[in-house]
């Protein structure tokens, strides 16, 4: 999961804080840091301002900038507002998710085996907030859209020859989504994943 780095509120022309409010408002702003993919399982595609904390457990952090990310349907409805506040969870704009899961072949996620205890905990309880590792229905297509961009990857991974190849593979990963699939299927491939971290807005690198 991408750890993402959203940045100061933004301001308006005379420097005050811009309104969020209602709070949907505040996405094209969320979009423009962190880009256009759900904060969870890192699809593109129909997105939602998300509350980390959930509006109904804290109110007063409904309209508040670092409350604020991207959710798909799947991880929204998943997550719902079982959390009450950020304790006990990762959050990928706190903590390094992006080294808390291990993405596999077959669109499979798991939680990364060398973890320490609290860190596992913290990554686990997230992993089963948002449902990270479902298997997949007919209205949840998380787990297929990781398998396919998988294969893309791999795809694209044979025939990267120059840089305006090289240019092109990074366009496309951007356009598709999954950073953290591109990123392990080029495991081995030190500045692809650099153009990687570039090309998605807001990746702590
Ligand atoms: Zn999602």
């Amino acid at each position: 999961m991408r750890s993402v780095d959203r940045e100061s509120w933004p301001l308006d022309g005379a420097g005050g804080k811009i309104s969020f409010s209602p709070y949907r408002k505040a996405k094209p702003y969320i979009v423009e840091r962190i880009g256009n993919y759900c904060s969870y399982c890192e699809r593109k595609g129909d997105l939602h301002v998300e509350h980390v904390v959930p509006k109904s457990k804290a109110p007063s952090l409904e309209e508040h900038w670092e409350n604020l990310l991207l959710g798909c349907v799947n991880c929204n409805s998943r997550k719902d507002n079982k959390n009450d506040a950020r304790a006990g969870y990762m959050w990928p704009d706190d903590d390094r998710t992006d080294r808390a899961f291990e993405y596999r072949s077959g669109g499979r996620v798991a939680l990364n085996p060398n973890l320490r205890e609290r860190e596992r905990k913290r990554a686990q309880a997230l992993f089963d907030l948002v449902g990270l590792g479902a298997t997949g229905s007919a209205t949840d297509s998380r787990r297929s859209e990781r398998r396919r961009i998988w294969e893309l990857a791999e795809e694209v991974k044979v025939d990267l020859k120059d840089d305006k190849m090289r240019n092109l593979a990074t366009k496309l990963a951007a356009a598709e989504g999954c950073w953290s699939v591109w990123m392990t299927v080029f495991d081995d491939d030190s500045d692809m994943r650099k153009r990687f971290i570039a090309a998605f807005p807001g990746t702590r690198p």
